[in-house]
């Protein structure tokens, strides 16, 4: 009996070795089977603007490809919705907190643990290409080519392994060329990491001016609480400068820079037609921001020929603005027409080079054994509450689109799990191979897009940008579940909010104090308490 039992044990322990043999991703390094990682990112891009999410607003044929042989994750949040946050965090798998870049004038410690940096030591081709905006050069890659900060939308300005230049084109093409260029010069015996990031459609949404034309003549739905006056919610909600009524004329409008020239009264345009000079009295920028500036800037990087197209598109619609007298609810919805249009040109740029992507990688054979994710570094308001921008941890700018291609596996599903962008980081290395560190915070999505889904109970939330910076939204932090948030605001506020997303799912009616919610409320709170002190952020 004894025997027996020293026996199975045996067995028992060898079959644990083996098991771990098999599974452990400790001792693996790259090999022919390893899968490539097509990471693209593009900036402020809502999930309410891609077709594959059920957009009213556009198509998006190529962003939909990734949708159809892969994941769709329906509950993606970000951990701190702003451009340089995220993208630490996704480089990391950490919060903010922990990796050190806790709002947009942080410089990002690029000698600290990234995946980038792990796949490149196994033996993967790494490079990244396109927005950065971490304020510190890039590190792990084998190549990299990046914007300088936002990046501008024509002629951009790059830098490459160091050296910086001024390249002719539209942005979102000129990153794809240089993608397209970066993977058929690789080393093609290494599986490779492509970190493809567009700066669309960041504002100020500058078209290329070959899709100038689109929507031109077409009235686009505006969402249903685009009045809202911020009832029965925080002051937080009443006090940020968010809103597409402020939007400046000059920089988010893109009437002639012209005409905002100070010291003149009045400004000839192209035609010959004298026009009143209109003062520039928008908001949403930072204390030392000149809108004005900033788009005679962005402006005058078009070229001659680029500027004639550009004007004969926006100079009827200044003219019609100059001539035309407008109450304040009118000039908010014709900003909201100006705002969304714009928008969706640029993301119709990243949808069709995304489609040159996903061609090149099927004319070689690649598409197959691709991990492809597709995401934004967070989503965006598209005129809900009457605002434009993110940072709230309200559903539009907290929920990114996140969609994943598995390699070698053609099947799409849908996935509501609560996960988060802190999950890219270890998720990619799991696909990959390579043991996921100890210390990332995240979880790798692999078991969840294998149908063991994720125990997440709820996605913590902390944003930091205040009061200095831009468009004056409060520091809070949170918890979200599947049906309820949490919210508290701090630093000149202290003020807590909760919403019932099943049935407030636009987040109208703040129930935190309803005595109906009490018990929810304090469940709430201690899922709060207990999400800080395991993410150490106490
Ligand atoms: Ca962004």
């Amino acid at each position: 009996m004894k025997n027996l039992f020293f026996f199975l044990f045996a067995v028992f322990f060898l079959l644990a070795c083996t098991e771990k043999k098999q599974t452990s991703p400790s001792e693996s390094h790259v090999n022919k089977k390893s899968p490539n990682i097509l990471f693209i990112m593009t900036d402020d891009h809502s999930r309410h603007a891609i077709s594959a999410y059920g957009s009213k607003l556009i198509k998006t044929p190529n962003i939909d490809e990734i949708a159809k042989f892969g994941v769709t994750f329906t509950n993606c949040a970000v951990t701190n919705s702003i451009c340089g946050p995220s993208r630490a965090v996704a480089l990391t798998g950490k919060y903010s907190h922990i990796n050190g870049f806790k709002d947009n004038r942080s410089s990002f410690d690029g000698n600290q643990q990234t995946f980038p940096k792990l796949l490149q030591k196994a033996g993967y081709h790494t490079m990244m290409i396109g927005k950065w905006h971490l304020h510190s050069p890039p590190q792990g890659f084998d190549y990299w080519n990046i914007l300088i900060g936002q990046g501008q939308y024509y002629k951009p300005i790059m830098i490459e392994n160091g050296d910086t230049s001024e390249l002719d084109g539209y942005v979102t093409d000129v990153v794809t060329d240089i993608s397209l260029k970066e993977l058929k010069k690789r080393d093609q015996k290494k599986p490779f990491c492509l970190m493809y990031h567009q700066k669309a459609p960041h504002r100020n949404w500058m078209p290329n001016v070959k899709h100038l034309n689109l929507y031109k003549d077409d009235t686009l739905p505006i969402p249903d609480n685009f009045f809202d006056d911020y009832t029965n919610r925080s002051k937080a909600a009443l006090e940020q400068d968010l809103k597409v009524k402020d939007m400046y004329m000059s920089f988010d409008m893109k009437l002639h820079p012209d005409s905002f020239l100070n010291g003149r009264d009045s400004f000839v345009d192209y035609s010959g037609t004298k026009h009143q000079y209109k003062k520039e009295t928008g908001t949403g920028g930072s204390e030392t921001w000149d809108p004005v500036f900033n788009w005679k800037h962005s402006y005058d990087r078009l070229s001659a020929e680029q500027k004639k197209e550009w004007d004969k598109h926006y100079q009827p619609i200044s003219e019609e603005f100059f001539t035309s007298s407008y109450s304040d609810k009118e000039l908010a919805v014709w900003k909201y027409q100006r705002y969304i249009k714009d928008y969706l040109r640029c993301i119709v740029s990243v949808d069709e080079n995304i489609g040159r992507m996903i061609a090149y990688l099927k004319s070689t054979g690649e598409w197959e054994n691709t991990l492809v994710i597709y995401t934004s570094d967070q989503g965006f308001f598209l005129g809900e509450h009457g605002w434009y921008d993110k940072r709230f941890m309200y559903e539009e700018s907290l929920i990114t689109p996140f969609l994943m291609k598995i390699p070698n596996s053609n099947s799409s599903s849908t996935n509501s799990d609560l996960v988060m962008n802190l999950d890219f980081a270890p998720t990619i290395l799991d696909y990959a191979g390579i043991e996921i560190p100890y210390d990332m915070q995240g979880a790798s999505l692999k078991s969840s897009v294998e149908g063991n889904p994720l125990s997440r109970q709820g996605q913590y939330y902390h944003y930091y940008e205040f009061p200095h910076g831009w468009h004056k939204v409060k520091k809070h932090y949170g918890v979200r579940t599947k049906n309820f948030k949490l919210i508290h605001y701090y630093s000149d506020i202290d003020e807590w909010e909760m919403f019932d997303l099943k049935n407030d799912p636009h987040e109208m009616n703040n129930l935190y104090g309803k005595l109906a919610y009490a018990e929810r409320q304090e469940e709430l709170h201690h899922l709060l308490d207990s999400l800080r002190a395991h993410y150490k952020d106490q």
